[in-house]
Formats: structure tokens, sequence, C-alpha cells
């Protein structure tokens, strides 16, 4: 940031949130030169570096929002057993109920898919866990977005308030629909490593195997 050149034109908020952490904002970049020594890699190769440093960035943002599940869960079990409404508690009504269940369906699922994302960056590095890494970047926000939207909706008007962190899960949750890359990029990702099989609907194994 200190090189001549680099110039903060204004701070932004994402979502009405600002992240006092990792802040963001409108930055400009004119004729700016960089010390040979600063490289951090190869001359050239700097989006190779990116796209490494990506990988594990992108699971340590899916562990986190697993973690945050695990509270949201913990908040809407909390919450549903202290209301009442119309006469009974509402960890009582079957919706409340199911919506529980499924987070936890949902939960479970996702946290297996990152760990095989993590034990197969481990074992066979960024190349070959990209598309596992893929795989759990859509996974995880969406779930997220899910289980917080459904918390929200347990919490009742309290859900949207500072009392409690889920708005600033759904935030989160639907900002990382967008950061490490949007869906929509690793979702062709996903398909591109999709295999063609090598026969066609005609000489089908389903119709090898019952012929008419
Ligand atoms: C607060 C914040 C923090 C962020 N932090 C990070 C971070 O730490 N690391 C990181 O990697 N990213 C991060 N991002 C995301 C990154 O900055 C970009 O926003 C993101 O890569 C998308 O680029 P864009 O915003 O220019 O959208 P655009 O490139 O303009 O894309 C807009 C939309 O077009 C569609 N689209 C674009 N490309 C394709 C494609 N190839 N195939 C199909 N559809 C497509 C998608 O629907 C996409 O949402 C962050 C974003 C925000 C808001």
């Amino acid at each position: 940031m200190d090189a001549p050149g680099v110039r903060l034109v204004r701070r932004l908020r994402w979502m009405g949130c600002e992240d006092h952490v990792a802040p963001i904002g409108e930055l400009v970049f004119e004729n700016v030169r960089v010390p040979a020594e600063n490289l951090l890699g190869a001359e050239g190769e700097g989006f190779k570096v990116a796209q490494v440093r990506l990988g594990p960035a992108r699971i340590h943002h899916c562990m986190r929002s697993i973690g945050l599940c695990e509270l949201l869960i913990e908040l809407m079990m909390a919450r549903a057993a202290e209301r009442s409404a119309f006469g009974r508690t509402v960890i009582q009504y079957d919706t409340v109920q199911r919506w529980i269940a499924e987070a936890r369906v949902e939960l479970e699922q996702a946290r297996l898919l990152a760990y095989r994302c993590a034990w197969r960056l481990d074992q066979a590095g960024h190349h070959g866990a990209w598309r596992d890494v893929s795989l759990i970047k859509v996974a995880v926000p969406a779930m997220l977005q899910k289980i917080a939207d459904r918390a929200m909706q347990v919490f009742g008007a309290m859900g949207g308030s500072d009392d409690t962190p889920i708005h600033q899960a759904l935030a989160w949750g639907r900002l990382l629909r967008i950061g490490d890359g949007p869906d929509e990029v690793h979702l062709r990702q996903i398909f591109r490593m999709e295999p063609m099989p090598d026969w066609s609907i005609a000489n089908s194994p389903y119709l090898a195997a019952h012929p008419a």
C-alpha cells in the first residue's frame, strides 16, 4: 500500500457491513512499480500463485461456515425451547423440528465433503483437489444461507436484531456465493470435469441389461 501510485479512493461496506479485519475499498493503481525484491514468486506467475493460495483459503472459509452452522443450530434449539407461541413452545411445532433436522442433515453432508476436500489437498496437492474445492465452495455457502434463513424464521423478529449473529451469518453466506469466485464459475469447472460416457443412449448399458 506504500508504493507510489496506489491510491485508496474510498472505503466500502458490503450489504451494510464493515469488515474491520479485512476492509474493502476502491483502489486505483497508477503506474505502480514494485521492487523486484518484493516478488513473491517467479515473474509472470502471479495468477498461478493466487490460485494455489485460494484452495486452502476456500476450505478455510467453508470450515468457518460449518462452525457457524453448528452455532445456528444451537441457537435454534435454545430459542425454540424457550419461546412459547399459541399455547406451546416453538420447539413443539413439527415445522421447526423439521427445519432443525434438515439443517443437521445438510451440515453433516457438507462436513464430510469438506473433510474429503482437505484430505485430497493433503494427498494430491492443489491440482489434485481442484474439483473438491469447487464442490465445497458451492455447497457450503448455499447451506449456510439456507440454515441462517431458517434460524431467522425460528427467532422471529429477534433474528434480525444485533442480539443474535443470524443476520451476519445470512450476509456472510450470501457473500461467499460471490467471494472466492462466483458459484457459476465453480459450477462450470465441475461440469467440465464430468466425464462423458463412451456409449450412446441407443447402446447404453441399461438397454443392454434390459433388452426389449
Ligand atoms: C466483501 C468481499 C470480499 C471478497 N473477498 C474475496 C477473497 O478474499 N477472495 C476471492 O477470491 N474473492 C473475493 N471476493 C470476490 C471477488 O472480489 C469478486 O467479487 C468475484 O471474483 C466476482 O467478480 P466480480 O465482482 O467482478 O463479478 P463479475 O465478474 O462481474 O461477475 C458477475 C456475475 O457474472 C456471472 N459470471 C461471471 N463469470 C462467469 C463465468 N465464468 N461463468 C458463468 N457466469 C459467470 C456470475 O453470476 C457472477 O456473479 C470478495 C467479494 C466481496 C464482495
